[in-house]
């Protein structure tokens, strides 16, 4: 975006302390965090309104780790940091579950564990390695060899402690409680660090602020060429149908290797989303909220094939863009040589398990200098 001569005259000049970009999941915790356990004075805005993004459009699973099994995920980044991500999510659970205790609205939440399932010999041999390395460190699960649903999958790993969210609802009661001043409709196209602030350029105000923390996902790549690589933006789509009669999944379902997941909403109906692996030239690398009717053939089809009793129509669809990191870690950090402005992006999938612990460690980075861990962007340097 850029702003014309004609409409500066109606940008306004503001000094702010801690400017947080982008309210979804990641911005309003960093917001909730500056405010909350940094007393810091803190402003939120957004190109859009809160939630508009992928964190109001996603399927509201709280599942556990990486977008990858555990026992990939130890072979690829080292035990340490398999565990340590792993107790991120618990973490990012744990923020959740008392903002929902806290909430001036009625978020629904449903403990109903989750279900990771095979549907080929290879990804079941796949999922018995990840259970036993999941056993290995005393994680909760319960293995199953043979199908616990009977519909055609081969093996199956339970893990009590997922969830399922209203995720819009979730994310818009973090903001209510933060007490952070929000600006929605407010695009940033420009910003840089002279010296001790930053000045940071949006379509209605021009701050110049202490700290910014960009929480802008998959979108990062337009703000800044350093994002560029490293926060690849990926299209996800989605289906829900009429209200049924019966559950079909007690869970929330995840298969091929986690393309495919599924969960019986709040209000009854049936939700499936997925189908982007066999698209990969149209759904990757694109932030067009559109949606592509071969991904949603696909996801009739796979209706059809695993969930025939689900004979409900649907009754709508609609599409979201993730943003995955090179390396399938998120990234938490301050840019290079601007010290001042911190960045939480990057959840691959994921940013129910790991945007609330990523946001919390990137703000104490930005303000502490203390390292983020596992996530640390620093990583790439
Ligand atoms: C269909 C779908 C299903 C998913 N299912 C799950 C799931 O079940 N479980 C799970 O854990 N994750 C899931 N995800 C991923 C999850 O939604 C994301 O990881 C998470 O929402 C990321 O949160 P965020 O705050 O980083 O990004 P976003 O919610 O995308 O927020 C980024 C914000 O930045 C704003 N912004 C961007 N550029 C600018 C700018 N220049 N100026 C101002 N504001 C700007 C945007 O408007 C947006 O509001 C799914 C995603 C999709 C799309």
């Amino acid at each position: 975006m850029t702003v014309s001569h004609w409409q500066q005259a109606e940008q306004e000049e503001r000094e702010v302390d801690f400017l947080v970009v982008g309210a979804g999941l990641a911005g309003c915790t960093a917001a909730y965090i500056a405010e909350r356990a940094h007393k810091r004075d803190v402003v939120i805005t957004d190109a859009r309104d809160v939630a508009l993004g992928a964190s109001g459009r996603n399927a509201g699973f709280m599942i556990s780790g990486l977008d990858t099994f555990y026992h990939r995920a130890i072979e690829c980044y080292g035990h340490k940091t398999a565990r340590e991500v792993w107790a991120m999510s618990e973490r990012s659970f744990q923020l959740w579950r008392g903002f929902i205790e806290n909430s001036p609205f009625d978020v629904p939440i449903d403990n109903c564990g989750s279900m990771l399932l095979a549907e080929t010999e290879e990804e079941a041999k796949e999922l018995e390695l990840a259970a036993r390395a999941l056993d290995e460190d005393k994680i909760a699960i319960e293995y199953y060899s043979r199908d616990p649903l009977r519909r055609g999958y081969l093996a199956g790993i339970e893990q009590p402690l997922d969830a399922g969210v209203q995720p819009y609802l979730l994310v818009k009661s973090i903001l209510a409680q933060g007490g952070a001043e929000f600006i929605p409709n407010n695009e940033l196209y420009r910003l840089e660090q002279n010296g001790a602030y930053v000045r940071v350029y949006t379509r209605k105000v021009i701050f110049k602020a202490q700290y910014v923390m960009l929480c802008t996902n998959a979108y990062s790549p337009n703000i800044d060429a350093y994002f560029v690589g490293k926060v690849l933006p990926t299209r996800a789509q989605c289906l829900v149908t009429e209200p049924l009669e019966h559950i079909p999944v007690p869970y929330c379902g995840y298969s091929d290797y986690g393309y495919m997941y599924y969960r019986s909403t709040f209000d009854g109906r049936f939700l499936l989303g997925g189908g982007r692996q066999h698209f990969r030239d149209e759904e990757d690398d694109t932030v067009e909220d559109r949606l592509n009717p071969k991904v949603q053939a696909f996801l009739d089809d796979y209706l059809k094939k695993y969930f025939p009793d689900v004979e409900a129509p649907v009754a709508h669809r609609w599409s979201g863009i993730m943003g995955f990191s090179s390396d399938g870690l998120p990234l938490a950090g301050t840019l290079p040589g601007r010290s001042r402005i911190g960045f939480a992006v990057g959840f691959t999938g994921h940013g129910l398990a790991l945007a609330g612990a990523t946001a919390e460690r990137a703000v104490d980075k930005l303000l502490n200098g203390a390292s983020a861990g596992a996530v640390d962007a620093c990583r790439f340097e």
